[in-house]
């Protein structure tokens, strides 16, 4: 049998994009057609199953996937034997509390002997135990921010992102509770030749994320100011230096983080650059 690793993504929903082209972008190639749930790369050792992504801990713990990608909620609140092996920096999100926009709020005691509804009554019911605060959770499994409205509930805890659904329901956020990205999940026994396919996938998964953080940064100065400029955008071992055609001008290109470049862009022309060019990069290995 060929030796193959299995990862589950989310079939369709916030994650799924995201997910899917950060696979891509590891060079690993496979096909998506629509309602597939399952599918195997053509050039890597992996096999990929789409599931809803409330089911990708507990069948990364039960060893149905080996990895997984899946938001750190569904990770914490599922409470499934699982390893975390890198926070993915996409699907940032935040769980919260939220009560109706005319209630008065003075603090979290305002929520001791409430009802509150959520899809996350773990990690809710975590957050109220370290607060110190008995309040009846009602787990409902979707629609959480009509709760209110409809008098089930008098506060909610669910996923915010920019506030907007709050807002469309009549309801404000009052405290945040947990924060959440997406991550890459692997089961606790995974056998030594299946954690060396996961580390390959690993070493590729930083490779895009360095890139993307970082750019290459292209530059004309003259010669009298390119010391100052070195230190100013020192590069991954140190800047290349060229000459230009024109005497006395350099073209220095480096390497440097997106916001360390901003940071310097002042003082960067006030050194005498010019003809700065900023170029994306695809995969870094450092
Ligand atoms: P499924 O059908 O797979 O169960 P779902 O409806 O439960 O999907 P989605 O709404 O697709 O879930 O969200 C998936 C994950 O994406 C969430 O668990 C969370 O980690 C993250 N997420 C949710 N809402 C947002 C948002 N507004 N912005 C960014 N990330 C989000
Ligand atoms: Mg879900």
């Amino acid at each position: 049998m060929e030796k193959i690793i299995r990862i589950a993504v989310q079939k369709s929903g916030r994650l799924s994009d995201d997910s899917l082209s950060l696979i891509k972008e590891c060079g690993i190639k496979f096909y998506n057609g629509t309602g597939k749930l399952k599918s195997t790369s053509t050039n890597f050792p992996i096999e990929f199953l789409f599931l809803r992504d409330d089911d990708i801990p507990g069948y990364v713990a039960d060893g149905v996937a080996d990895l997984g990608i899946v938001g750190q909620n569904e990770v914490v609140e599922k409470d499934k034997n699982v390893t975390t092996m890198k926070a993915l920096g996409f699907s940032k999100c935040r769980l919260s509390l939220a009560v109706a926009k005319g209630q008065e709020y003075n603090g979290v005691e305002f929520f001791e002997g409430k009802n509150i509804a959520t899809s996350y009554p773990k990690i809710l019911g975590d957050y109220l135990k370290s607060q110190n605060i008995n309040a009846d959770i009602h787990e409902i499994s979707g629609s959480v921010e009509i709760a209110p409205s409809i008098g089930l509930a008098e506060g909610i805890c669910d996923i915010v992102s920019s506030g907007s659904t709050l807002m469309m329901n009549g309801l404000k956020e009052v405290e945040e509770i947990f924060k959440s990205e997406a991550v890459l999940i692997a089961n606790n026994d995974l056998p030594d030749w299946k954690k060396e396919i996961a580390e390959k996938l690993l070493f590729r998964i930083n490779a895009v994320q360095k890139g993307k953080s970082s750019k290459y940064v292209l530059l004309n100065a003259p010669n009298e100011s390119i010391e100052r400029i070195i230190s100013l955008i020192p590069g991954m071992r140190s800047p290349t230096i060229l000459p230009l055609a024109q005497e006395g001008w350099s073209s220095v290109h480096s390497v440097l983080n997106e916001d360390q470049f901003w940071e310097n862009i002042e003082e960067l022309r006030a050194a005498g650059a010019e003809g700065i060019l900023v170029v994306p990069i695809e995969k870094m290995i450092l």
